[in-house]
């Protein structure tokens, strides 16, 4: 069993909390220094600084409009090929696997919500293991629902490595039924993802301990590619009878405000899958009834038009590039942040105190959270180097 007494809680977090992403974005806004660096917001932007619509999407919203005849309802589930598609990047050999469903939902959020709600509605006692430092809306999103979540530490921050001793640790106290809430690919906000005998190792503790893996991922594409960054996950559905997905578009397609995402769930038959998902149909009536349409339709064609779909595949690269070349630029500038380039996606943390990232903020114009979190792509080709100048000098 875990006990509090060894295991941090979430309310140790004070650093993630303190400065909410919210004020930061609102503080940076108010600044009027040309140069400023916001590396706060986590959104993608090109070397232009500019988060740009994909033309892929772009396209398929051009044939949405002409193609579309009717705004009438959809139903719960949202578009039945949506999923269908989705399922197909993301599950790979799993996809079709009749004990595997999915639907639409408003964006990774929606899943996550449904995910949790599921889980409570089967086993309201059930505890939530999360690595920490994690996204931070995990937290109110599983204890929203009312499940207790069970923190443990995930990064060492000095180190800059997982701490796999403490989440292994963590996964042989839970007891049988509990929850083990995994980011799928480029973790949030470390960047520290597991490699494939880390997963190995967590897949065989989850079977053996008879844990219910929750996968959030966010990011496919935007790490090592599609398949790779799908790997553990994949890894999972090999070894689990149970396991749900919680999927996000909303990035590896910049489609962040249209809210489009998808839950998969997983069971030991088609049977208890159908049954499964008819609770999953009757929360998300309860949430949102519903989930938007204009989105996920936008992905469905980009998918199903082989030449958006390439043309989808070559602008996620060109994104995964532009991530793995400023790791690349700014681990080059400094040893103690030699990391950088080794992990993955949009996030990382820099190893500054909350005192250096105030002068950041006051000398130089560059916003980000306080726990040193700051988004690789906030930069634009032009202030990479400024800003490594700047790290570089608080580092001393
Ligand atoms: N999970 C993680 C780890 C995230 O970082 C995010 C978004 O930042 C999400 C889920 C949810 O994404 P969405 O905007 O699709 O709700």
């Amino acid at each position: 069993m875990l006990t509090t007494s060894t295991h941090p809680r979430l309310c140790d977090l004070g650093e993630m909390k303190s400065d909410s992403l919210l004020a930061l974005i609102a503080l940076a806004n108010a600044d009027t220094r040309e140069h400023k660096i916001d590396v706060g917001v986590g959104v993608y932007k090109d070397g232009s600084g500019a988060t740009p619509i994909l033309r892929s999407i772009k396209a398929a919203e051009r044939l949405l409009l002409d193609r579309q005849q009717t705004k009438s309802y959809l139903g719960g589930r949202g578009d039945n090929v949506f999923p269908r598609l989705i399922g197909e990047v993301l599950l790979g050999p799993h996809a079709g696997d009749e004990r595997i469903d999915g639907l639409q939902t408003p964006g990774g959020c929606g899943a996550l919500s449904l995910a949790f709600k599921l889980i409570f509605a089967a086993n309201p006692k059930a505890r939530v293991l999360v690595g920490m430092p994690t996204w931070p809306n995990h937290q109110p999103i599983v204890g929203g629902v009312g499940l207790a979540i069970e923190a443990y530490d995930y990064y060492d921050r000095d180190a800059r490595t997982i701490r796999f001793d403490a989440m292994l640790a963590a996964l042989a106290a839970a007891s049988p039924g509990d929850v083990v809430l995994l980011h799928g690919c480029c973790h949030n906000p470390t960047g520290a993802d597991l490699d494939a005998a880390q997963w190995a190792e967590v897949t065989r503790l989850i079977v053996e301990r008879r844990l219910l893996p929750v996968v959030d991922i966010a990011y496919q594409g935007l790490g090592d590619g599609l398949d790779e960054d799908a790997a553990g996950l994949r890894g999972i559905l090999d070894a689990c009878d149970e396991v749900l997905v919680a999927q996000s578009c909303d990035k590896n397609f910049g489609v962040y405000r249209d809210r489009v995402g998808s839950l998969f769930v997983k069971t030991g038959s088609a049977e208890a899958t159908a049954r499964a998902m008819a609770h999953v149909l009757q929360i998300a009536r309860e949430m949102w009834s519903m989930p938007p349409d204009h989105g996920a339709a936008a992905v469905r064609i980009v998918l199903e038009e082989p030449e958006l779909r390439a043309d989808w595949l070559a602008e996620l690269g060109e994104m995964r590039g532009r991530i793995q070349a400023v790791r690349a630029q700014i681990a080059a500038a400094h040893p103690a942040l030699a990391y950088i380039a080794d992990q993955k996606g949009m996030f990382s943390m820099l190893p500054l105190t909350r005192d250096q990232v105030r002068r950041l903020r006051d000398d130089h114009a560059i916003y980000m959270a306080d726990s040193g979190r700051f988004n690789v792509l906030g930069l634009a080709d032009e202030a990479v180097d400024r800003f490594t100048a700047a790290i570089v000098g608080v580092l001393g």
